[in-house]
């Protein structure tokens, strides 16, 4: 990997500032990864195009302690086992590093800060634009992720100067927060972890604007993903109707509302409603003054800098299984793609070879062949 690494192979500079590929991945994390070893296994010419100057880069802006909810037994990408006993869960570092090793494994063409500013479709094949250099190519993985813009509501607006506020993505370990009260805001995986955290060293209130279902990290003895692999639960389409119930309903897996407030002293709150200075209100009419607070409230996904006809009023992708009715254009990695899986390190894989299958039989002058799309996502 280098900054930028070209790599070999049939890649055809057409002037000085463009070049050509078949392929071109934009995004080098999992997804990015997966869908390249399957591009590399095909010998195809391709290059992926990371934003970021360091490799694994979502994975190492989290926060210091973080460990996934998936076992090693269900975190490799395709062809590299990852290391350790299956039954323990990786921390952050650990898929950062395995990451980085993958893609050196398999001396997959990366390159790093390499921001693509645009994509546009021309002629029958692609435009990729960055700042200094323009790619042209038959076919585009957009793979940048499906956590990709932090949100913050509107409400973060009106909290004073003194307190101090930051989402999810800044919050890095506890000593960086000051003492006093600290809210966290949202009821989602992260949201209860971070209180959980805080909560060692401070007084912590979490607000939950609504429950997710609380699920056991182990279940007799086993992770809550074997019992999800055995009743196939994972592999659950969009298409199918337990799939599209699925979809409409996050999980909080390893912890829940009573277990933060009876083990950990967390004070539970309803939906965060309105600030005013240091003072946050709830749903249920309960007001806090707080020092610091945390939004954990999520992200949205921005594709505006693509440039075909391939999203919904919404700015949804329309799509099936990350393919597109635009010849050549996928995405992959963006959560429910397909299934439960579909944005999860162990199960990208599947998606990525189905794409990497329509990449194969893609025939550049043959009329679209891919049945009407029906997911939006
Ligand atoms: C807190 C947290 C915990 C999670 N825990 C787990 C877990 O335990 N197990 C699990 O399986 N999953 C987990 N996930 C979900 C998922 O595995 C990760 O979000 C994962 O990072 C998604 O991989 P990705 O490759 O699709 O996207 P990302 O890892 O986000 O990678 C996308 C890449 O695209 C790059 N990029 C973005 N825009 C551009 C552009 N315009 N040009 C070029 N490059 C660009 C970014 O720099 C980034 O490197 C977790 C997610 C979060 C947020």
């Amino acid at each position: 990997m280098g900054t930028p690494s070209m790599p070999s192979g049939a890649s055809r500079r057409l002037d000085d500032a463009q070049i050509r590929h078949e392929v071109i991945v934009v995004g080098g994390g999992q997804a990015g990864l997966a869908i390249g070893y399957f591009l590399a296994q095909q010998g195809r010419d391709f290059t992926i195009l990371e934003a970021d100057r360091v490799p694994a880069a979502a994975w190492r802006a989290r926060w210091d302690s973080l460990k996934l909810f998936t076992p090693v037994r269900y975190s490799s990408l395709p062809g590299l086992t990852f290391p350790g006993d299956p039954d323990s869960y990786p921390t952050r570092d650990e898929v950062a590093a395995y990451l980085t090793d993958y893609a050196r494994h398999f001396e997959l063409p990366i390159e790093l800060d390499s921001r693509v500013r645009s994509i546009r479709r021309t002629d029958g094949s692609y435009l990729v634009e960055l700042d200094d250099r323009t790619y042209e190519a038959d076919q585009v993985v957009v793979a940048t992720g499906p956590f990709q813009v932090p949100f913050v509501p509107a409400i973060a607006e009106h909290l004073g100067p003194d307190v101090v506020q930051l989402h999810s993505t800044a919050y890095r370990t506890p000593t960086d927060i000051p003492e006093g009260v600290v809210l966290v805001v949202g009821g989602g995986n992260t949201g209860f972890q971070i209180a959980e955290e805080l909560s060692a060293s401070r007084e912590v209130h979490l607000s939950i604007g609504s429950r997710q279902t609380p699920l056991p990290q182990r279940i007799f003895g086993r992770d809550l993903f074997w019992y999800l692999e055995a009743t196939g639960l994972i592999a659950k389409t969009t298409a199918s109707r337990i799939g599209r119930r699925l979809e409409g309903r996050d999980t909080l897996i390893g912890s829940s509302p009573r277990a933060l407030r009876r083990r950990h002293g967390v004070q539970l709150h309803g939906r965060a409603v309105d600030a005013a200075g240091r003072t946050v209100s709830f749903s249920d009419g309960e007001k806090l003054d707080a020092d610091a607070v945390i939004w954990a409230t999520g992200f949205r996904v921005d594709h505006s800098w693509i440039d075909a006809p391939v999203f919904d009023g919404g700015g949804r992708v329309v799509h099936r299984r990350g393919v597109t009715e635009s010849p050549g254009l996928y995405f992959l990695g963006l959560s429910w793609l397909h299934t439960r899986g579909s944005a999860l390190i162990g199960w990208v894989k599947a998606d990525a070879e189905h794409i990497a299958h329509q990449i194969g039989t893609f025939h550049r002058t043959s009329p679209d062949k891919t049945p009407a799309p029906q997911h939006v996502a």
